[in-house]
């Protein structure tokens, strides 16, 4: 969603667009130029992430999220990986996304950061995890050898979808359907604790993941990190969320402005969206 004091920071132009595999589009965008006057700061994490405005109805643009699936310092572009997944501004831009297209985003930001001590990294999600997963193995080859064993499970609708990542010897790559992804992920984890785990996907799903990492075992939040990228019939939930009405805005925004680390902050959000049955 958009909020009233969201600015883009930069602007862009579509310098090539391509089908990677049926339902992924892939943007580049170039010609990119700072709207506030900040820089383009060096990627901090390779799961970086940024708002990106598409036209919305009434052509008003709206802001979705994306991952950065590549950027290319030497022509200064960012390419950008965007599944065609039914309806929505986002996935109906790229699917008509054409070279000259005016992009404006945010400046990108990310969470991934295995603690050194990792023994295993668990790379868990969707398909609109995979421009991020598909990342952080391409930036791993670049470091040379060393640094502990990947696991990818990657659930996606149509197995035509699955793309080729850069693993080395001791990875292991699993594809699945989507309805086995959390049952995959809370399987892996138990059998390696101390694995640093990193799950994106649809939000219900990464709320289980998370309770039983958070919740159920108690694993420090330095060993994981789960986001919801995007949320089943989010329309009907949309409407519900409005329906419950300013009080629960304002107890969500007196928690995320609260003194509370990230995780009780979110601990805090997710209790008060089980009062009122959106979890
Ligand atoms: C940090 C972050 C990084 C992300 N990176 C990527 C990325 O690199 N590539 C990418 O493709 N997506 C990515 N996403 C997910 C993407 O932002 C969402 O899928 C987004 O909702 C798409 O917007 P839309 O305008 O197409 O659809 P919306 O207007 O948000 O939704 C329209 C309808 O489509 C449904 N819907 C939304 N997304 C999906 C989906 N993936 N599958 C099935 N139904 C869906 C909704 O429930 C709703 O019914 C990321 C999300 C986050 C938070």
């Amino acid at each position: 969603m958009t909020e009233p004091d969201d600015r883009p920071a930069f602007a862009g132009t579509v310098t090539a667009v391509a089908r990677v595999t049926p339902h992924m589009v892939r943007v580049v965008i170039g010609e990119v130029h700072s709207l506030d006057g900040q820089g383009l700061d060096a990627a901090q994490h390779p799961d970086e992430f940024f708002g990106l405005w598409v036209p919305g109805p009434d052509a008003l643009p709206l802001k979705r999220y994306y991952t950065v699936r590549e950027r290319r310092p030497e022509t200064g572009e960012l390419v950008v990986d965007l599944l065609l997944h039914g309806h929505g501004p986002a996935t109906e831009w790229a699917a008509r996304a054409a070279v000259g297209d005016t992009v404006l985003f945010e400046a990108p930001r990310g969470h991934y950061a295995p603690p050194a001590d990792t023994t295993r990294i668990l790379l868990c999600g969707d398909a609109t995890a995979l421009p991020a997963i598909g990342r952080i193995l391409d930036e791993r080859a670049l470091t040379g050898a060393g640094g502990p064993p990947v696991t990818v499970v990657i659930a996606l609708d149509d197995p035509t979808d699955r793309q080729e990542l850069t693993v080395r010897p001791g990875d292991d790559v699993r594809w699945c359907a989507p309805g086995d992804l959390v049952a995959e992920t809370r399987r892996l984890s138990a059998d390696d604790p101390d694995a640093y785990v990193w799950f994106s996907g649809e939000a219900s799903d990464m709320r289980t993941v998370r309770t039983t990492l958070r919740r159920e075992r108690r694993i420090p939040p330095h060993r994981w990190m789960t986001m919801g990228y995007w949320r089943r019939d989010s329309e009907r939930w949309i409407a519900r969320f409005e329906a419950a009405g300013p009080g629960l805005r304002d107890a969500i925004e007196e928690v995320f402005s609260s003194e509370a680390d990230d995780e009780e902050q979110t601990d805090r959000f997710e209790d008060l969206l089980a009062e009122k049955g959106l979890l």
